[in-house]
């Protein structure tokens, strides 16, 4: 019995429900538009009774499914009964082969995906949407401390990058949002550090190469050139401290006192880095493009570019981050809006990724995806990431979806039809996701439990919870 589907019974009505039934393996179904393999919800819809949802608790989930055969029948009593001891087993591993294959292009793209459940499950959430590349926060981003990886978890991780085929090149983990190495109060730094070091040694332990931070915030008391030189001065520190992990600054959007929103000041903390190897610059469209940096025009992206190589070195790229921007150019508010729906349009995400200074770079999806927290591929979900990654890796020329259709890089002929056709794609996608979202997606916790309403600035409890939250960096969280 390879795979089991799970039938509801009658008193439990909603296939949004993020059960979290342990022994049950998901199974999968063509998607529709992508042809992406994306895991069936793996509890039925009684559409009859829809509208008076009450959403159960997982256990009654789990005591009230009948199991099924793949063909949809039920199981005989002796095999229901091994089911039921199956319960506690654990799940099947995911087979790379029952996913859909990945667009073969240069450019490397995809969503930064949950933890939920252990950091393993982040590569099959990325292979589930189609991606190419992927982030991921190695503990829960908005708190201190965290308990260690599990080991298990860790072997889990490093066998799923092969089986699954991800390189560390293509893999971008994210760092905490309260870490500030720029603060000049001495106590405040040092928690600061703990915190990054302690994410550098997951990368390490996880066999990943870069890590992405963000610079840090002068909190209004020293000058930017002191705050600039005690973020260089813990790099050089976690230099020492680690073995070969690149340490990645990101581009800001610049509100308040925080610092990086200019190219000036990234290059000044990589000059004063000793091992020059082993630091990095990631690029978010959104943070450039309310920082002042107009990239809508090819020729805006070629100056941004030349810039940079001013400024930093074109050598010290290591990554970015495709966001759209709900703020207007030099506002300097950080809203990431899905991809062509936003200021920049899909016209400036064509340019990029056709720019072969982009290829071979994790090109990290932040972009809203209106699923419940948490939301990974046991539960289904992530269509807006799903079609956002499709588009754009049509964009790049180099999806089996599009090839041999002459739908190049480049795209020489034609090329404003496709983007309003893809846009529209998009627009609908988010459309129909933001409906369901309103409509359950905002009552539904990350187990899938119904919930009052989510608590604004509630303190998550673990990696994972709160990442499918609209992507919001720390510009407007209080630097301490
Ligand atoms: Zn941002
Ligand atoms: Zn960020």
């Amino acid at each position: 019995m390879s795979s089991l589907s799970l039938r509801r019974s009658s008193r439990l009505v909603s296939s949004a429900v993020n059960t979290t039934t342990k022994g049950a393996q998901a199974s999968y179904t063509r998607a529709d538009l992508d042809g992406t393999l994306r895991p069936r919800k793996r509890a039925r819809v009684d559409n009859r009774a829809t509208s008076s949802i009450a959403y159960a608790d997982p256990e009654d989930v789990a005591d009230s499914l009948s199991p099924l055969t793949s063909s949809g029948e039920e199981l005989s009593p002796v095999l229901r009964k091994k089911s039921r001891q199956r319960k506690t087993a654990e799940p099947l591993e995911p087979k790379p082969e029952e996913f859909s294959p990945r667009a073969t292009s240069l450019w490397k793209i995809g969503p930064h995906v949950s933890s939920a459940g252990g950091v393993e499950n982040t590569i099959v959430n990325a292979a589930s949407v189609g991606a190419t590349a992927f982030a991921l926060f190695l503990k829960s981003q908005r708190q201190w401390a965290a308990p260690d990886l599990k080991p298990e978890s860790v072997a889990a991780f490093k066998e799923r990058m092969k089986s699954f085929g991800y390189s560390p090149a293509h893999i971008l983990p994210h760092g905490n949002y309260l870490v500030n190495l720029g603060n000049p109060d001495d106590e405040k730094r040092k928690k600061s550090y703990q915190c990054f070091i302690d994410d550098l040694k997951r990368c390490e332990l996880l066999g990943l190469h870069l890590y992405n931070f963000h610079p840090g915030s002068t909190v209004g008391q020293t000058t930017p050139e002191a705050s600039l030189a005690l973020i260089a001065d813990c790099i050089n520190r976690a230099h020492q401290e680690t073995e070969n992990v690149v340490i990645v600054l990101e581009n800001m959007a610049g509100a308040g006192n925080i610092l990086g929103a200019r190219f000036s000041e990234l290059g000044s903390v990589i000059r004063l880095v000793k091992e020059k190897s082993r630091v990095g610059v990631c690029l978010d469209t959104c943070h450039l493009f309310v920082a002042g940096y107009d990239i809508r025009t090819k020729e805006g992206w070629d100056a941004t570019l030349a810039e940079f190589e001013r400024e930093i070195g074109l050598e010290y790229l290591r990554g970015m981050h495709l966001n759209d921007s709900k703020a207007p150019l030099g506002s300097k508010k950080d809203r990431h809006a899905n991809i062509g729906l936003g200021e920049l349009k899909l016209s400036t995400f064509a340019h990029i990724l056709s720019d072969p200074r982009t290829q071979d770079l994790p090109l990290i999806l932040e972009t809203p995806a209106f699923d419940a927290p948490g939301t990974n591929w046991r539960t289904g979900g992530m269509d807006v990431w799903r079609s956002e990654v499709a588009v754009l890796h049509r964009l790049a020329g180099g999806s089996s979806a599009t090839q041999g259709r002459g739908e190049t890089a480049g795209l020489d002929t034609g090329t404003e039809d496709y983007l309003a056709t893809w846009t529209r794609e998009l627009a609908d996608r988010v459309g129909a996701a933001s409906k369901m979202r309103s409509a359950k997606g905002s009552k539904l916790d990350d187990k899938g439990k119904s919930v009052k309403k989510r608590r604004k600035g509630e303190v998550t409890k673990e990696v994972g919870e709160d990442e499918s939250e609209e992507h919001r960096c720390s510009d407007d969280e209080a630097k301490i």
